[in-house]
């Protein structure tokens, strides 16, 4: 098979019609009629080029449906996709995510292709925090633990302990068997996780900058407006929002939460495509979708996946001085206990809260 790269109109003929029309009825009120003609023609282009290209295609929970649902063979949460990684067998993968979900992609398949469609997809939790900043404070906390999402640079990985995701802070965190840990770079998060262990938390004053858009009072509108809908919310959000939803937990939590409670009615306080991708599965919930778009998630298209597949660009490389020790936090992080789907609800009152750090300026 041909990986051209010449531009080729793509067009919705019969043929791509009829291969895609499982997915085009799967998603039917999720994608508008007129979009999926424009969908569909690169949902079979990339699934013929993805199978010459021995290529597998991780979609984080934040991608959009046609690429989701479309042409992704795995999707998940930070947490999935990175168990997953570490399994695959393909020669290339693709991440449809932002960047140092690629990174950590790479990281766990040092021998793989990792390719990611856009450069650009960043992450303003990412970018909130540098190597330098986790040295300056293992300086200033000497012997203390540094647990670290996984939404960070691989140069931040490599000067921490271990990693964590949303869903499995907690475990993580009192896996290490210590009074104190610093935790970063989420504050929110840390926060949370605060509260439900006995662990002390050093906290980094970092935000995602579509959970902290959300406010109590955005929740109180919610629920006027749509009355007996459930409020999920994601930990990333201020304390006050997670104080006012019914349930706190991660994409994946989420997902199992709706999947074994069936409520008539949701409102899923995170990004806007995590509705549109349950909506496509759960036909008995309605879902409110109170919309906050990730910019650096919606970078990553069908077409610069197509494009990824053709010219494997752009290819993610994690130097090697940082990529040894960013793998071992990582790895910490796999051989802790599978993670639940959820973090503990009801929260620790012994749990002590030092001042989140910043940045020295
Ligand atoms: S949703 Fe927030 S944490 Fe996730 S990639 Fe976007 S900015 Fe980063």
């Amino acid at each position: 098979m041909s990986f051209a790269t010449e531009t080729q109109a793509l067009l919705y003929t019969p043929a791509v019609a009829q291969a895609t029309a499982a997915l085009r009825a799967r998603l039917r009120g999720v994608v508008p009629e007129l979009e999926w003609a424009v969908h569909a023609p690169y949902v079979e282009a990339i699934q013929r080029l993805k199978a010459a290209r021995r290529a597998v295609i991780l979609a984080h929970n934040y991608q959009t449906p046609e690429i989701f649902h479309g042409v992704a063979d795995i999707t998940g949460d930070s947490l999935a996709l990175a168990r997953e990684a570490a399994r695959s067998t393909a020669d290339v993968i693709v991440m449809c995510g932002v960047h140092f979900m690629a990174e950590t992609a790479k990281l766990l398949n040092p021998d793989k292709t990792v390719l990611i469609p856009d450069l650009q997809a960043g992450c303003s939790l990412a970018d909130s925090i540098t190597g330098a900043d986790v040295r300056l404070l293992r300086q200033r906390y000497p012997g203390v633990p540094v647990v670290t999402y996984v939404n960070t640079s691989a140069e931040v990985k490599a000067e921490s302990d271990i990693c964590c995701t949303s869903g499995n802070a907690v475990e993580v965190v009192e896996a290490l068997g210590v009074p104190r840990v610093i935790f970063l770079p989420d504050e929110y998060l840390g926060r949370y996780v605060a509260g439900r262990t006995q662990v002390e938390v050093i906290l980094w004053k970092g935000h995602c900058e579509v959970h902290e858009r959300f406010t109590a009072e955005d929740i109180a509108l919610f629920r006027k407006q749509w009355p007996g809908a459930q409020v999920l919310a994601h930990p990333e959000c201020s304390p006050e929002v997670l104080a006012a939803a019914d349930y706190v937990g991660s994409t994946a939590g989420m997902t199992a939460h709706v999947e074994r409670t069936r409520p008539a009615r949701v409102v899923m306080v995170t990004e806007c495509s995590m509705s549109d991708n349950l909506a496509a599965l759960f036909r008995d919930v309605e879902f409110v979708r109170p919309c906050a778009l990730c910019p650096h998630m919606k970078r990553i298209t069908l077409p610069g996946i197509l494009r990824a597949l053709q010219t494997l660009e752009h290819q993610v490389e994690v130097p090697a001085h940082v990529a040894g020790r960013a793998r071992r936090a990582l790895e910490r992080m796999l051989a802790v206990q599978p993670a639940q789907h959820s973090l503990p609800s009801q929260p620790s009152p012994a749990a002590r809260l030092p001042e989140g750090e910043r940045r020295p300026s």
